[in-house]
């Protein structure tokens, strides 16, 4: 092969890592989008039922004993826990929306192959393509 023309084509040539096309783009945002929504929607929802449940619970204490208030507490915490993992999500999906915008988002740390639009809209988080996942699960 000779060797000027190579260094010719290889410069020329689109890169086929780190580019998408703006369609791709923008479906992934609309599913990160989408996603957002949904867990906000979940998170509001989490959120209103902690009040509804706190409510009932101040309402009904009259008659508790040490053990109710210990399990009180305890569903109160879960359900807190449960909030608070509902948020980090949404912000996984918000920076995920972020490096989207950078260019830097949705390809496979490993093999740098884009990882399919329909995994990035399940886990937002996620850095690896199926295959290389299941490498690193195997292992
Ligand atoms: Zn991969």
């Amino acid at each position: 092969m000779a060797k000027p023309a190579d260094t010719k084509t290889a410069t020329s040539r689109k890169p086929a890592k780190g580019t998408r096309s703006a369609a791709e783009t923008e479906k992934i945002r609309a599913a990160l989008a989408g996603r957002r929504d949904e867990l906000q929607a979940e998170y509001d929802q989490t959120l209103s039922e902690i009040t509804e449940l706190q409510r009932e619970r101040l309402t009904d204490s009259a008659g508790d004993d040490q053990a109710d208030t210990g399990t009180k507490t305890f569903e109160r915490e879960q359900e807190i826990s449960l909030a608070n993992g509902i948020l980090d999500r949404i912000s996984q999906v918000e920076r995920a929306l972020e490096r989207l915008d950078a260019g830097n988002y949705g390809w496979c740390e490993r093999c740098g192959n884009p990882i399919p639009v329909e995994r990035l809209a399940a886990f937002p988080s996620a850095t690896l393509c199926v295959t290389c996942k299941q490498l690193e699960e195997r292992r």
